[in-house]
């Protein structure tokens, strides 16, 4: 096959994603440890036995503005090391080989991905999507690693923030969070099964947008015929059921099957779903599959670029890490101030 394959349809098989999947919690392998947040009292929250901690961190980013770097590059005498820190009140610099931070302290891990999520939910109202209640970013706790977060059910997407965010069990029981309206069942049938097929990601987003959706009625794969189509022709996936409502999470674990490693999968009349390693990638490769949805129906007779060439464009421009890159390009202009998803 050429470009464009490793297309999976609903009876199983596997894209030939690059697996590079790291396991849950892969990204807090290195982290040097928090700059703020110390003496702040935590808040703490219990529901259905669970305890959740709210790490003082959230807090001192709720009060305070602080001038440090988020992510620096500092030298001890064992040489130079990634110096990390949990700002939520502000975003890193966007440079060519920035790199997602990484966190060994799993609170503070949930608190960055809770905040990604919440800003994503944001980018997607700017983005004018999910105006009818369609559509969920969500993030994997990464210390209840079979439990995710999700918007709570009934709040709009530009209403986001990370106390509002529900958590949700293996069960599709709520835990923790916004419960009033009961769990986002939608999210549940979807969600739920990939996070658990995929131990890889640590989110998946999916909306019905105008250009997603309307491509994925041709239940057709992308093509390489833009600069970011190169990003998925090699590592995308094509579901092709016909539950256009997941109902039951039977539906979801056919999506996962149908998904194997890709990272972006369209679901056949329905819209684009994309799988990341935080929210902030599954945003970053959700909004780009968005735009190179939009030029395969702007552009009906569109030629793609030879495999060999949109291999060379892959290779160049869309590491992994690019997701994540394009989720900071997007939420420092659509969602200037990130603290205000910290209620
Ligand atoms: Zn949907």
């Amino acid at each position: 096959m050429g470009v464009g394959a490793g297309i999976a349809g609903a009876d199983g098989g596997v894209g030939e994603g690059d697996g590079t999947g790291v396991d849950v919690g892969a990204g807090v392998t290195s982290g040097m440890g928090a700059e703020v947040g110390e003496g702040e009292a935590a808040g703490v929250g219990v529901i259905g036995g669970a305890e959740l901690s709210l790490h003082p961190a959230a807090s001192a980013a709720r009060k305070t503005r602080q001038t440090s770097s988020f992510l620096a590059i500092t030298r001890s005498a064992y040489g130079y090391h990634r110096q990390m820190a949990l700002r939520l009140d502000r975003y890193p610099g966007v440079t060519y080989d920035a790199v997602p931070p990484e966190f060994t302290d799993l609170e503070e891990l949930r608190l960055l991905r809770k905040w990604e999520a919440a800003i994503g939910y944001r980018i997607f109202a700017a983005m004018r999507w999910g105006q009818i209640g369609d559509g969920h970013i969500t993030a994997r706790d990464p210390i209840l690693t079979d439990h995710f977060w999700v918007l709570g059910y009934g709040i709009r997407f530009g209403d986001a923030t990370i106390d509002n965010l529900t958590l949700v069990g293996p069960e599709g029981q709520g835990v923790a969070g916004p419960l009033e309206n009961g769990v986002n069942f939608a999210a549940y049938h979807i969600h739920w099964p990939i996070l658990n097929a995929r131990p890889d990601l640590a989110s998946a987003a999916h909306t019905h947008t105008p250009y997603g959706t309307s491509w994925s009625a041709n239940v057709a794969p992308f093509q390489a015929i833009s600069q970011e189509s190169c990003a998925f022709v090699f590592d995308q996936s094509l579901y092709n059921g016909e539950n256009l409502e997941v109902d039951d999470v039977a539906g979801g674990e056919a999506i996962a099957q149908a998904m194997g490693n890709s990272r972006v999968c369209i679901l056949r009349n329905h819209g684009l779903l994309t799988g990341g390693r935080s929210p902030g990638e599954a945003v970053g490769w959700f909004v780009a599959a968005e735009r190179v949805a939009e030029v395969h129906v702007k552009a009906p007779d569109a030629k793609p670029i030879s495999e060999e060439a949109a291999k060379e464009v892959e290779a160049s421009l869309f590491s992994m890490d690019n997701g994540w890159r394009m989720f900071q390009w997007l939420a420092r202009d659509l969602v200037p101030d990130p603290s205000v998803v910290l209620g």
